[in-house]
């Protein structure tokens, strides 16, 4: 048994390049393959033409398509300048009229061509017409693998539907093959006789709220729905194929698979594959892995090796949320991984059924050559393509005596695209073999080319500690620079084993050790008594998280005076120094990061994800406003005339009240007191009365990072507190987060001058929404619904920036709320500190009372298409999620906010009234729009009046720095908060202009 050498490949690869006969992707009589060239040669064009593919089959009407044509490819589309002056517009407007796309063509004739184009790849529309396009496929001598195309699943009853279609597949698959003729080529391998027919499943289709948080509850979902499935496919003869998606599933995929697969019944079932993809760094590994759990099990696992599909958006994604990139950065890295694992799975054919998908004339033909060279059979092989990929190679590698299995995509346009997008996608990339091998511009040489070896890092599985998203600082992991450019604390990745063990100890921690009693620092004014006041679980109410001793509004004289004396020496203190303890502030949080996660989820209810994120918000605080202290702590030269010295100056205030809200308990006020210490100011500190534990132990964190006493006086009270404190004449500033109304009132408070004081005072006011996505009629659905459910149940609707209404196009309307109501039943309900948990508790009794009271005005204004049932909550504060239609923008339901599951449906003529609708509230917080209208989205960016808006996306969860937060209208005044000129507000400034002219003596000019 030798290793296949170049030389072997180079004579496998050679035959199969010359029987291969047609050095064409796509036969010319294709009209898609004009298309395709048009675009390989042209990247503008690429992005508009898969744009439009991509909405194509959501356009329901002539005039939309015909309207859509113009958007992507007429006179705006912003073609026309593309690199190079060519009219890239002219020339992809001719490229589609050549081949039936362009103006004066009816919007049918586009439509038919679409789903041509998707039948190059789609074997048919439903299993009607698949299993005779199957069956063909078995007379050419090539296998498949059915895939049912589905949409994204939202819900529960998709998850149901969608199982239900695998079986009748499964049963129809078998029916039919049992009337095909024999191919022994194709009915057994080296362990024994083949199922003729193989089926393959994505396990995120299985359940609608799959989620790596909660592998017990997955497991619990998905093992339901495919036990059925299996048996079938026993019972029938039929194999399984579980195909791999995104990184962010796959530990998920193999633990449940594995953990079926030992199950008694089906321990013995020997046709069950899983697919592996090379471009993951981690899949070295995992193959290893999956090898001795095989031979483990005793009974043979297919395992199917492709590079993988995603590797755009895994790679997008990562860097998007600051985690390591878990696929190969080079794709000659991919290439290396995969010809690594050739041999190895050969090496292990007693207890694998290697099978390889790949379109790679070179990999196809190591394939070979490691076969050979091994002595193996070719029946011990298979090798795998996609249907309509690659086509003239896949009848070489059949006319070489090859078992040849294509994977089999079955669905209609509309679940298909997303299929179709990527297979065009890979088509069309600049790295990808297909392009490469059948273009015609490649020597076989070069084709042939060994992937040179791979740098020593390059293919080092992601460390535990770093794959958490953050680097634990101060525990052994690395450390973050701290003069670097500032980036966003990375959430954590709770998909990782580790992070959720991390979080599980600090809840079990934590729970043993609540009740605390806090204290202020000074005693209260004689005669006087301070009422208590307990933080109680919003979960389950008996239990108590901490009792503080308030201070009553008498306090607020002491609270004050103290800041202001120490106050006096803070300000002086170098800004290097106060942006040091921010640094070692940040510091603190991120060594007691699941601790304080933990803290939030038993004090107001967050989940998990929730409260990582709030804390990681609470350092991006921190770090931010320290690098923006930078640019305002030395003195700012203006002009530049000889003679005269300008100088910019900041000065502090003095002490700044801090006034902030229960629902971020830590990163609110974290950015608050922040911003207010780094620029000098002392802090009078009152967190709401909901979350006082959390505000504690940011003070907490505020002294161990080494801020003198007495700067943050930490002053927990009943509102007539911060009533008191607002109108302190000491008190110049006072940054306040909450409601509308007692913002409003605070800001008419602050107005009066009181005896004794000395300044304006200056508000910075965070206040309410009434946030609005409009979804039009170009949106894409699955995402429209998948991101207004976020936006409106994400923390139970208690966030202000949450979505509290949907503006839906009339096209779209009913499709839209079908899906998202069921989207919205199929979140599981239950307590924070449980993974699986998408709704917890709102946050008292009082917050429940809210929502109940505008139930009853929704039912009169509206209807009620999904109510909560308060018989089955498993607590007091729990309430369902409701969604009201027939709502107008009149109704109080459109106009107030309630902060809490209630979503409001309003439905829209066209998109001029869905933006009217929109704007026409007294809040201009956040919004968003689902669309692939470029026009409409345009015009949402120009006439849509929020202060955060966004596009194609969830509304909330704004990072600091890269969507700095603040409304307008009634929502607020101020700078945004995380922006650059939020630290503006807590100083004031001073010119000093200094003639430096003596006596006609100039030193600038000398
Ligand atoms: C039968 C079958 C089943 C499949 N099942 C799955 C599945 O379950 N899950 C899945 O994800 N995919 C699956 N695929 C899709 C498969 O991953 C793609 O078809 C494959 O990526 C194309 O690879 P290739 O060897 O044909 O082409 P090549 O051109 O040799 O490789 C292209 C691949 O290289 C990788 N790549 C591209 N650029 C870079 C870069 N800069 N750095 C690193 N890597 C890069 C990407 O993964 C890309 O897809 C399946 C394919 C087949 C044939």
């Amino acid at each position: 048994m030798g290793i296949a050498t170049e030389a072997d490949i180079r004579r496998h690869a050679a035959r199969l390049y010359e029987a291969a006969t047609t050095p064409r992707l796509f036969d010319r009589k294709w009209w898609t393959g004009r298309l395709l060239e048009w675009a390989i040669r042209d990247d503008a064009f690429k992005v508009q033409l898969f744009r439009f593919i991509d909405v194509l089959p959501t356009l329901k009407t002539p005039s939309q398509i015909k309207r859509l044509v113009d958007e992507y490819f007429g006179q705006d589309a912003g073609l026309r300048e593309a690199p190079g002056g060519r009219s890239l517009m002219r020339w992809g407007m001719r490229a589609l009229s050549s081949v039936g796309f362009g103006a004066g063509v009816t919007a049918d004739t586009i439509y038919n061509q679409a789903i041509q184009m998707a039948n190059q790849f789609i074997v048919g529309a439903g299993m009607k017409e698949a299993l005779p396009a199957v069956a063909d496929l078995w007379k050419r001598g090539i296998m498949h693998s059915v895939d049912l195309l589905g949409e994204a699943t939202v819900c529960e009853p998709e998850a149901e539907a969608y199982t239900a279609r695998y079986r009748e597949a499964i049963t129809a698959l078998a029916e039919a093959a049992s009337e095909w003729r024999p191919s022994p080529l194709l009915e057994a391998d080296h362990l024994g006789p083949l199922p003729r027919t193989q089926v393959s499943i994505k396990l995120s289709a299985l359940d609608s709220q799959f989620d790596p948080i909660d592998p017990e509850g997955c497991y619990k979902a998905v093992a339901a729905r495919l036990r059925p499935l299996l048996r079938a496919a026993m019972q029938h003869g039929v194999a399984v194929t579980f195909d791999m998606e995104h990184f962010e599933w796959k530990d998920l995929t193999l633990w449940i698979v594995r953990r079926l697969l030992m199950e008694d019944e089906f321990r013995a079932y020997p046709f069950a594959s899983l697919a592996l993809q090379a471009y993951l760094k981690d899949t070295e590994r995992d193959v290893r892995e999956l090898l001795a759990w095989a031979e483990a099990r005793g009974t043979p696992m297919g395992v199917r090796l492709v590079k993988g599909a995603y590797w755009d958006y895994e790679t997008i994604m990562h860097r998007q949320r600051g985690w390591p990139v878990p696929v190969f950065a080079r794709k000659d890295d991919t290439d290396a991984c995969y010809e690594r694992l050739i041999p190895l799975l050969l090496e292990h054919h007693a207890v694998i059924r290697p099978a390889f998908g790949t379109h790679n004339l070179r990999h196809v033909a190591m394939v070979m050559a490691e076969t050979e060279r091994k002595g193996l059979a070719t029946k011990v092989v298979e090798l795998q393509m996609l249907y309509g990929m690659a086509e003239p190679l896949q009848a070489a590698i059949v006319d070489a005596g090859y078992r040849l299995r294509v994977y089999a995509p079955v669905g209609d346009l509309i679940p298909g695209m997303a299929y179709l997008v990527r297979r065009l996608l890979e088509n069309t990339a600049n790295e990808s073999i297909l392009r490469r091998q059948f273009l015609g511009n490649q020597s076989l040489d070069e084709l042939l080319m060994k992937p040179p070896t791979p740098t020593q890092t390059s293919g080092a599985p992601i460390a535990p500690q770093a794959a958490m998203g953050h680097e634990g600082e101060g525990e052994g992991g690395g450390q973050r620079l701290s003069e670097s450019a500032f980036t966003n604390e990375p959430h954590t990745d709770f998909s990782r084993a580790e992070a959720r063990e991390r979080m599980r100890t600090a809840l079990a921690a934590l729970r043993a050790t609540l009740g605390q009693r806090i204290d202020l620092d000074f005693l209260p004014p004689r005669g006087l008594t301070r009422p208590t006041l307990t933080a109680r679980n919003p979960a389950r109410p008996e239990e108590v998280v901490g009792v503080v001793s308030a201070a009553v509004p008498e306090d607020v004289d002491e609270a004050v005076s103290r800041a202001v004396v120490s106050g006096r020496s803070w300000a002086e203190t170098p800004a290097s120094d106060r942006m040091a303890v921010l640094a070692k502030a940040a510091k603190l949080l991120r060594q007691r990061r699941f601790e304080l996660a933990a803290l939030e989820v038993f004090e107001v209810g967050r989940g998990w994800r929730d409260a990582d994120a709030d804390v990681a918000e609470a350092i991006d605080f921190l770090e931010y406003y320290r690098r923006q202290m930078r640019r305002l702590a030395e003195p700012i030269r203006l002009g530049t005339l000889l003679g005269e010295l300008n100088h910019l100056v900041y000065r502090s205030r003095g002490v700044v009240a801090v006034l902030s809200p229960w629902n971020f308990p830590l990163a609110i006020p974290t950015g608050m007191v922040a911003a207010a210490l780094v620029t000098g100011n002392s802090v009078v500190f009152k967190p709401s009365e909901r979350s006082l534990v959390t505000g504690h132990a940011l003070v907490e964190v505020f002294r161990e990072a080494g801020l003198p006493d007495g700067v943050l006086q930490f002053l927990p009270g009943e509102p007539e507190v911060g009533r008191r404190l607002v109108v302190h004449p000491d008190v110049p500033v006072i940054a306040f987060t909450g409601s509308k109304a007692v913002g409003l009132q605070i800001i008419a408070d602050a107005a009066r001058v009181s005896p004794g004081q000395r300044e304006v005072k200056k508000v910075v006011a965070e206040m309410g929404g009434k946030n609005a996505i409009i979804v039009d009629d170009t949106a894409d659905l699955d995402e429209a619904v998948a991101g207004v459910i976020a936006s409106f149940l994400g923390y139970q609707g208690q966030k202000c920036s949450a979505c509290s209404r949907a503006i839906v196009l009339d096209a779209m309307h009913d499709d839209f709320v079908e899906r998202l109501v069921e989207a919205a039943r199929s979140v599981r309900m239950g307590p924070p500190e449980e993974p699986g948990t998408g709704l917890g508790p709102l946050i008292d009794q009082r917050a429940v009372q809210k929502v109940r009271d505008y139930l009853a005005i929704a039912k009169l204004e509206g209807t009620p298409v999904l109510l909560p049932d308060f018989t089955r909550q498993p607590g007091p504060n729990f309430v369902g999620p409701a969604i009201v239609r027939n709502i107008r923008p009149e109704h109080r339901l459109a106009c107030e906010e309630i902060f809490g599951p209630v979503l409001a449906v309003l439905r829209a003529r066209d998109f001029d009234q869905a933006l009217a609708f929109a704007n026409a509230t007294e809040y201009a917080l956040t919004g968003g729009l689902f669309s692939r209208s470029p026009r409409n989205i345009a015009r949402a960016r120009e006439e849509f009046l929020v202060g955060n808006l966004y596009i194609n996306r969830g509304i909330a969860g704004a990072l600091v720095g890269r969507q700095p937060f603040g409304g307008g209208r009634l929502s607020g005044i101020g700078a945004k908060a995380g922006g650059p000129d939020y630290l503006l507000q807590f100083v004031w400034s001073s010119v000093l202009s200094e003639n430096t002219l003596r006596r006609g003596f100039s030193p600038e000019l000398s």
